[in-house]
């Protein structure tokens, strides 16, 4: 007799501009796995959530929409946000980080692989080896202030970094442990902590914890970047970083350069993990320069909804989901390596439906 099949519930926000087109995308490749590889079976709960919900109904995150995705086993997120639709103190809508803080999601992974066949922004041979993730404290640092920044008789404006001892602990523990899992696949086990301790009192507190966590993993080697010089050598050697640990907005803002070593934000999956819940989505936004055309890059999102495969997989202890994932990961290497078959950013003439079908196809 076979073994019974695990279930998972995965809540699915498609959000804003190219999120549902995206989000068609992945459910139609992990539709296709699960039916390939058997062992696990996905029930999914389409939630409504984002900036058109606010400017259409006044929510854009209704407590219940919230209350089932923190019941459900993983969250899956396609993109939220537009530009023109405002909170009256001139911020965007922005449910992804809410959900960040609500549910304590801490460790924003970025995972930073070039794929051959991808298009690459450095012409330097070394660019094919790198393989970086960059790990974004999410639930505090600048983007604290957020909703509470202040403006001063019109005349002064500020925003305050909030550092805790507890939320460097669990963000320094996360990446070494990171560093070690990747280490065991053959990467060399290095976590560098990016900061600012040579001007900000925060930095330099952010730094001792850091180095306060380190003893613990002798396994791993520690390093130390200023944040601006590790935008400088993200472009100079980025293949010679392996787990990078940093505040919200540094992740935030450096991430995004990271996007573009490998092909730009349709290439850069992630996932925001917690103790207890997790969300995947691509570190793309909603892109309205492109929405509603079917030309969206659908890399990203497939490789989120790959580590979210794995994460599950890690966390169950199901095997069937972590080979899913290897699955998912290497049809879409193997479509980007044949080249026939290209993404429109990254200079071909696939929409996202075909290379859709072309992952499918190889997986
Ligand atoms: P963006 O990531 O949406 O777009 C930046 C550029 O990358 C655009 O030129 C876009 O066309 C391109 N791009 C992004 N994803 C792509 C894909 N899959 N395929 C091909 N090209 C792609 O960033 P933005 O323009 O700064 O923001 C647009 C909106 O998205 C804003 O409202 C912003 O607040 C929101 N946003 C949301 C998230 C999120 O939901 N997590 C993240 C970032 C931005």
């Amino acid at each position: 007799m076979s073994a019974p099949e695990a279930h998972f519930d995965i809540a699915v926000f498609a959000g804003d501009g190219i999120g549902p087109e995206v989000m068609r995308a992945a459910l139609a490749v992990l539709d296709a796995v699960q039916r390939r590889t058997g062992g696990f079976v996905l029930r999914l709960e389409h939630l409504e959530g984002g900036a058109a919900a606010y400017r259409d109904r006044g929510i854009a995150l209704s407590d219940e929409a919230l209350k089932r995705a923190q019941a459900a086993d993983a969250i899956l997120f396609g993109a939220m946000g537009l530009p023109d639709v405002r909170y009256p103190d001139g911020t965007e809508i922005a449910p992804q980080l809410e959900l960040r803080f609500a549910l304590e999601l801490y460790a924003g992974v970025r995972p930073i692989r070039a794929v051959p066949g991808a298009g690459q922004a450095l012409a330097a041979e070394r660019a094919r080896e790198i393989d970086l993730v960059i790990v974004r404290e999410s639930t505090e640092g600048l983007f604290a202030a957020r909703g509470k920044g202040i403006v001063e008789d019109d005349r002064v404006a500020s925003d305050t970094m909030v550092i805790t001892r507890a939320g460097c602990e669990r963000l320094f523990d996360f990446s070494f442990r990171l560093a070690r899992r990747r280490k065991a696949r053959g990467r060399p086990g290095i976590v560098t902590c990016v900061d600012k301790s040579n001007v900000l009192q925060s930095m330099a507190f952010f730094r001792r914890i850091f180095d306060e966590t380190a003893p613990r993993f002798a396994d791993v080697a520690p390093q130390h970047h200023y944040v601006d010089a590790t935008a400088l050598d993200l472009v100079r050697r980025p293949w010679e970083f392996d787990v990078m640990v940093m505040e919200n907005m540094y992740g935030d803002i450096l991430s995004d350069l990271g996007a573009a070593l490998i092909g730009g934000m349709g290439m850069a999956p992630s996932a925001d993990i917690g103790d207890r819940h997790a969300v995947f989505q691509p570190s793309h936004g909603s892109a309205p320069d492109i929405a509603g055309r079917g030309i969206a890059n659908p890399v990203a999102m497939l490789k989120s909804a790959a580590m979210m495969l794995d994460w599950l997989g890690e966390r169950h202890d199901e095997n069937a989901c972590v080979t899913a994932a290897t699955r998912i990961d290497a049809a879409v290497d193997a479509v980007l390596a044949a080249g026939a078959v290209r993404p429109c950013d990254l200079g071909g003439h696939a929409d996202t439906a075909a290379f859709t079908r072309a992952v499918i196809e190889a997986l």
